[in-house]
């Protein structure tokens, strides 16, 4: 089954956002074993967008379109979908007594007019309610193809295919196709394939692929059958195999699940508390702890402590360690976490200090980098030696912080 994407928004062409939606939607695609042979843009123009959806349902079995479903006089997808496949729009009681619903609960006092524009449907779509907005999803099938519109924001694009659309995808898609992410930390990727070259060379179904991301490799391993067991007996004993190889190196395996989900996750399990003590990450670790929804169940306080000055001040290094070792020290990323533990009464402390660069410090080179993690009345550290750019640095700092503190 072949699908094609027509993302829809002149504000698309001209750089203004980043398409987003033709990314998460081409990625769930691919896990679906749907084939993609063209990503479409197009502004908001009733010309461009008509040819563009009428070659689209020619080479492709489903077409899904994002953008323009809005109330608003640019907004043109549902109209030109109808006329490309001659359908023509009726009101749909439904939907308008959702937007009814919708305005209840929103700031507005009046439903503004040209939201009932909204409330229009090709005749015989399949209407998919939209939580987020007023502008639902919709399903077009006609002659064996279908068209799906849904809304350009993403946070009501997202839940609206992912409740809706792939179901329909899933079942309209003859063979089964079941992935299992792998999500590894502590490698980098030809490391990670080195050690799974046997069953990467062999691989047919199912198949293994790699994605470097910074100081993680993801594994995506994805089987083809007929039915759900076969797919999930395929894909078990290579799941299995390589989760032994790797151990503990392998965070999640859940798709979902981020680096700071699995330490939250972690820490929640052990009961323990968490404060960051950082110099030359400047705050990003205790930001991607954050990120997690129930943080504050876990993360007590973060310290930027980037001058001297302030890692005698809030982490009570002393001036002896600071002025013998330097800040880039393992003796100071020690006291820096054991501070960070007593100034924020918590169990846990990952401590960071490092030169990101660009200008090294004196004889300490760029991407020297020492961490200390405090648990349990005792404090190891690591030192490192990152390589890049100081962004790099930084990020590689911080994916490291992080699973120092989920091991
Ligand atoms: P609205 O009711 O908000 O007008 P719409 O379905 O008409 O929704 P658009 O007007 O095309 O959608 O886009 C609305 C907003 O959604 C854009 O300003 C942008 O922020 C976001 N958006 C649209 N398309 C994309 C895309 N392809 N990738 C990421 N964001 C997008
Ligand atoms: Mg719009």
């Amino acid at each position: 089954m072949v699908v094609e994407l027509i993302s829809v928004g002149t504000e698309l062409l001209l750089g203004n956002i980043i398409n987003t939606n033709t990314q998460y939607l081409a990625e769930k695609c691919a896990l679906l074993g749907l084939s993609m042979f063209h990503q479409v843009t197009v502004g908001d123009n009733r010309e461009r967008l008509s040819e563009a959806f009428e070659t689209a349902l020619k080479r492709s079995d489903v077409v899904i379109l994002t953008g323009g479903l809005g109330p608003t006089e640019d907004d043109l997808t549902k109209e030109v979908c109808a006329e490309v496949m001659g359908l023509s729009l009726m009101e749909d009681a439904h939907t308008k007594n959702r937007i009814k619903e919708y305005f209840k609960n929103s700031i507005y006092k009046e439903i503004p007019d040209n939201n009932w524009k909204q409330a229009l449907v090709p005749q015989g779509a399949a209407v998919l309610d939209n939580d987020n907005g007023t502008a639902p999803g919709l399903i077009i099938e006609k002659d064996g193809k279908a068209a799906i519109l849904l809304p350009g924001p993403p946070n009501e694009l997202k839940p609206l295919f992912k409740d809706q659309v792939f179901p329909y995808l899933q079942k309209r898609q003859p063979e089964v196709i079941r992935s299992q992410m792998i999500k590894i930390c502590g490698h980098g990727e030809s490391q990670v394939e080195n050690k799974l070259l046997d069953l990467i060379d062999g691989q047919s179904n199912p198949t293994i692929a790699t994605y470097a991301k910074t100081a993680e490799v993801h594994l995506r391993v994805t089987a083809k059958a007929s039915s759900e067991e076969e797919a999930k007996s395929l894909l078990k004993p290579v799941v299995k195999e390589i989760k032994n190889r790797f151990g503990n190196d392998v965070y999640t395996t859940k798709e979902e699940e981020t680096l700071e989900m699995a330490v939250v996750r972690l820490l929640k399990k052990y009961e323990l508390t968490v404060t960051t003590a950082e110099s030359c990450t400047g705050g990003l670790i205790a930001g991607r702890l954050v990120n997690v929804p129930g943080a504050s169940e876990v993360f007590r306080e973060g310290f930027v402590t980037y001058s001297n000055k302030a890692k005698r001040k809030h982490l009570d290094v002393s001036k002896g360690t600071l002025k013998k070792y330097g800040a880039v020290s393992e003796q100071t990323a020690k006291e820096m976490a054991i501070g960070g533990v007593f100034a924020a009464d918590s169990d846990v402390c990952i401590a960071v200090t490092g030169i990101a660069g660009p200008d090294s410090d004196g004889d300490k080179p760029v991407g020297l980098v020492y961490m200390a993690c405090y648990m349990k009345d005792k404090v190891s550290v690591e030192e490192y030696h990152f390589k890049g750019n100081r962004e790099k640095i930084r990020e590689q700092s911080v994916v490291k912080a992080l699973d120092l503190l989920r091991r």
